[in-house]
This record gives structure tokens, C-alpha cells and sequence, in this order.
């Protein structure tokens, strides 16, 4: 048994929306299973020349709208591989749910090895020979139009990069950079990819914004947890005329609202090493950042933030979710009825995929777009990620949530009741 099995919160999530949808017990099951799961044994000879058996998974949710998508990532969480195990298979049905509601012509995937590279002190070549051996291992079941993997939890563009080189190799080819995304520019990465969530997320709540009529000019920002998403968030929001009084990391939290401006924030923070002490500002708690009276809320760092007590004295009118999960499921309904608009994280945090998806289209293409025009072509996709999952949010009187769960199983119902089943 499996305590907090990320697997069973996804698939209550899909049946909310089947149930909004009366989708049928047979669909419903067909979608709730990965369509293959893989658990692969990673042998490799370390540094002190003896063999360690590491264990790799790759799960393949559904490829109904196109290849299965999805990182790639080298952790270790707490319930060990077993956990892991349930954890990919939820997180590549996320993937799926993610492509589609921003109608991304791809599946969901995910996958991962059992490991920690800072705590365990992994060498630079010990990783190299462990990821090598893992694209190795997987090499048949991934490909440019079958299995796209990206960077995630503790991976890079570097061990892209070696999956890249170890896959064109084993399949004697020279030039497949669309087998991945992610990748540093000079082997077919794309412009914006560093700055894709964050301007996503901006994006989304300039949307959001002209639904509750809120002028994003001097509107009032909170970000939780000031890395790569929050950080671009920030500053993408800032340029939309709103202003940052308060952050946080995993040292701690402050406020000035009076504003901060994210560059000088960032600066500080890189040679200080936290937001704390940055100079004008107060230190506050976690809950007086999460409920400081703002406009917009962007919870970026971390899943599990938003509890029921916090949600009961939230005092903002967007929460745009950049992280995975911020919200805990019983602050949903008091969100809600608080008439709160929830950007959920399979929306707000979109922007990675779109780009890792436009990567891959110019690494097919062989031709490559300058930022503003991918930038141009995510947010197509994201505005109308928002739009539809907001109308829907009105014709189901649901939240936003559910309405982006309604949209993106609708949209991978419909492909596969297009392609219907066979043999
Ligand atoms: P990051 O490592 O760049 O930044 C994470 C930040 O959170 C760091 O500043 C860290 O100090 C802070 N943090 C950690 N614990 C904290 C705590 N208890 N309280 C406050 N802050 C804390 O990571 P990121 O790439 O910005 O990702 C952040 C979230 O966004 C994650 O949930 C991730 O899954 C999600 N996300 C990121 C991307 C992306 O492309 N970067 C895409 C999709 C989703």
C-alpha cells in the first residue's frame, strides 16, 4: 500500500471530469491506466570500480493526439522506488491532460531514475554512464515521433544532450535532435525555453485579469518561491505594468509593498544566496506571505501550499498555480466560494510544454523561429488554453480546475473515439 499514492489523485481527477461528462466505465478505465509502464535495471561501473544496479521507469499515458511527452528526472522521494513507480504513472497522465488543454498535439509521458545526485555526490562521469545506459536501455520505446522526453526534477540540457548523442548513435543516425527537448541551443534547442513557464504563466493571468476586470497596471503581486518560474513570472508581470511587493524561497519570505523589482531581486538573491535581507524589505512568515492582501498570488515553488485555513484567509483575486500542485484538494471548494479564479497548474504552467512542443517542430522542420516568434506561438496556445477552459468553467459551473480536467478529457476522448480501437 502506498501512502499518499500520487496515482490515486490523479485518477479522482479524471473521474470528477468523466462524471461531468458521463463518460462511460469502459472509456473511463481506458483512460485511467497508462497505456505501458517500464521499470528497467540501470547497471553501471562507478568511479571506484564497482557495478551499482540503479532502477529507471518510463511511463507512457496516452499517445491518442500524438507521441507521449514528458521529463525526465533523477530523484530519490521518500516512499522510495516503489512510490516513484505510482508517481511517474501519475505524472505522465498529467502530461496528457497538460498537451491537451493547451491543445498540444502530444500524449503524456514521464519517467525517471532512482537517485540523488547532490546528496548521493554522483560524479559528472557516474551520471553521464547512468543516463547513457538508461537511454540505452529505453532506446526502443522512445523516438521523434513515438516518446519525446524533457529535462525535470534534477536533470538538465546536458543529460538531454547525452540521451540525444547515445540515441542517434545506437540508431546510426547523425541528425535526430526532435528525440528530445530541452536541449542546449547549439544542438537544436529553442529560443525562450529558459523564460517558457514564466511568461506562460503571465500570460494566463493577463487573461485571468480581463475576466475579473482587474487592471494589471499597479496591480499587486505575491510569488512564492523566487527560481526560474516565479522569477519570470514576476518579471513578464512587471512589463504588463503590475508590481512584486512580496517573495519567498526556501529560506524564507519577504515583503515591500512599496515594490521590488524582480531584476535587482534576482541579482541579490544570486549573490546572497535568498530574497532575505533583500534591502527595504520585512521578513514575514510563510502564511502571511501566501495570505498578504494582493492581486495576484503565484504559488511557485512547491507542491501541498495551500491548505484550508490559508485558503479561508487568502486575500487575492488570481492564483496563478506555476508550481505542480500548490493547492490542496479541501482549499478547492472555500477557493471558489470566495470567487477567487484559479489558474490551475495543468494551464499555468503550460508554458514549458508549448515550447518544448515548438522545439520539437523546428527541430522536424530543420528551420528555426527567433523568440518573438515562438513566444508569439505559445501564447496562441495559452490564451486559448484559458479561454476555453473558462468558458467551460461557466457552462459546467465548475471551477477552473475541473473545467481544465473537462476540457483536456474531452479533447483526448474525442481522438480516440476518432481512432477507435484496434486490433
Ligand atoms: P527552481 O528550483 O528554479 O525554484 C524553486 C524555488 O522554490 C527556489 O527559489 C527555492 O528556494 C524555492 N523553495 C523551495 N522550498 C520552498 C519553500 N518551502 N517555501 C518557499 N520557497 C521554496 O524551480 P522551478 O523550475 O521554478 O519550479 C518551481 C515549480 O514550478 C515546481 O513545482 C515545478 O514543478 C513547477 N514547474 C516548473 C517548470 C519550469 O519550466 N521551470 C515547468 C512546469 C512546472
Amino acid at each position: 500500500m502506498i501512502k499518499n499514492d500520487p496515482f490515486v489523485n490523479a485518477t479522482k481527477q479524471l473521474d470528477d471530469a468523466c462524471k461531468i461528462l458521463k463518460i462511460d466505465q469502459g472509456t473511463r478505465d481506458y483512460l485511467a491506466m497508462p497505456n505501458k509502464i517500464i521499470r528497467v535495471k540501470i547497471p553501471v561501473k562507478m568511479d571506484n570500480g564497482k557495478i551499482r544496479v540503479f532502477t529507471g521507469f518510463r511511463s507512457q499515458h496516452n499517445n491518442d493526439r500524438g507521441p507521449y511527452k514528458g521529463g525526465i528526472r533523477y530523484f530519490n522521494p521518500e516512499g522510495g522506488v516503489e512510490y516513484m513507480e505510482r508517481e511517474v504513472m501519475a505524472l505522465s497522465a498529467w502530461m496528457t491532460w497538460k498537451c491537451a488543454v493547451v491543445d498540444i498535439p502530444m500524449g503524456g509521458g514521464k519517467g525517471g531514475i532512482y537517485l540523488n545526485a547532490k546528496t548521493e555526490k554522483i560524479s559528472d562521469g557516474e551520471l553521464e554512464r547512468i543516463t547513457r545506459r538508461f537511454a540505452f536501455t529505453i532506446s526502443e520505446i522512445i523516438g521523434p515521433q513515438k516518446d519525446i522526453p524533457a529535462p525535470d526534477v534534477y536533470t538538465t540540457g546536458r543529460e538531454m544532450t547525452q540521451i540525444m548523442d547515445t540515441y542517434e548513435k545506437l540508431h546510426g543516425v547523425t541528425n535526430q535532435p526532435g528525440i528530445i527537448t530541452g536541449k542546449p541551443i547549439s544542438v537544436g534547442g529553442s529560443l525562450a525555453r529558459n523564460v517558457a513557464t514564466g511568461l506562460g504563466a503571465a500570460y494566463c493571468v493577463r487573461e485571468a485579469a480581463k475576466v475579473v476586470k482587474l487592471k494589471l497596471k499597479g496591480a499587486k503581486v505575491v510569488l512564492q518561491g523566487f527560481g526560474n518560474a516565479a522569477t519570470f513570472t514576476g518579471e513578464y508581470l512587471e512589463k504588463m505594468g503590475a508590481k512584486v511587493i512580496a517573495a519567498s524561497d526556501s529560506k524564507g519570505s519577504i515583503i515591500n509593498p512599496n515594490g521590488i523589482k524582480t531584476n535587482n531581486l534576482l541579482e541579490y538573491k544570486q549573490k546572497k544566496g535568498s530574497v532575505v535581507g533583500y534591502p527595504g524589505s520585512k521578513k514575514i512568515s510563510t502564511e502571511e506571505l501566501l495570505t498578504t492582501k494582493c492581486d495576484i498570488l503565484v504559488p511557485a515553488a512547491l507542491e501541498n501550499q495551500i491548505n484550508a485555513k490559508i485558503a479561508n484567509n487568502l486575500k487575492c483575486k488570481i492564483i496563478a498555480e506555476a508550481a505542480n500542485g500548490p493547492t490542496l484538494p479541501e482549499a478547492d471548494p472555500i477557493i471558489y466560494k470566495k470567487k477567487i479564479i484559479v489558474i490551475p497548474d495543468i494551464l499555468a504552467n503550460s508554458g514549458g510544454v508549448c515550447i518544448s512542443y515548438l522545439e520539437w517542430v523546428q527541430n522536424n522542420m530543420g528551420y528555426y523561429w527567433t523568440f518573438n516568434e515562438v513566444a508569439k506561438k505559445m501564447e496562441d496556445h495559452i490564451t486559448r488554453g484559458f479561454r476555453d477552459t473558462y468558458a467551460l468553467s461557466k457552462k459546467h459551473q465548475v471551477d477552473m480546475r475541473r473545467a481544465a480536467m473537462v476540457l483536456a478529457v474531452s479533447r483526448v476522448v474525442e481522438a480516440f473515439n476518432q481512432r477507435g480501437l484496434w486490433p
